[in-house]
């Protein structure tokens, strides 16, 4: 049997495989889009609708995630583009 980890979009509450979520991570160098799902930190997963949709950000999902006052300009960086 087969375990595929299943993890949460945090923006809309989608249940999805890892595989299929995009893990952003908050460590010392920033909050970012990790591409290699190893990067170190603190790690929150996006579904794509979510992250390529500039108006998710107005929900704030990475404040919630990160426990963080997060600045706009990491919204405006990670948001709303083609993934
Ligand atoms: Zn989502």
């Amino acid at each position: 049997m087969t375990h595929t980890p299943v993890r949460e979009c945090i923006c809309c509450r989608t249940k999805a495989a890892k595989a299929e979520l995009i893990r952003i991570v908050k460590n010392e160098e920033g909050i970012f889009v990790d591409r290699t799902g190893k990067q170190k930190g603190r790690g929150a997963y996006l579904c794509a609708a979510c992250l390529e949709n500039p108006r998710s950000a107005q929900k704030r999902p990475l404040d919630r995630a990160f426990r963080q006052k997060v600045p706009d300009k990491v919204y405006e960086s990670l948001f709303g583009k083609e993934q």
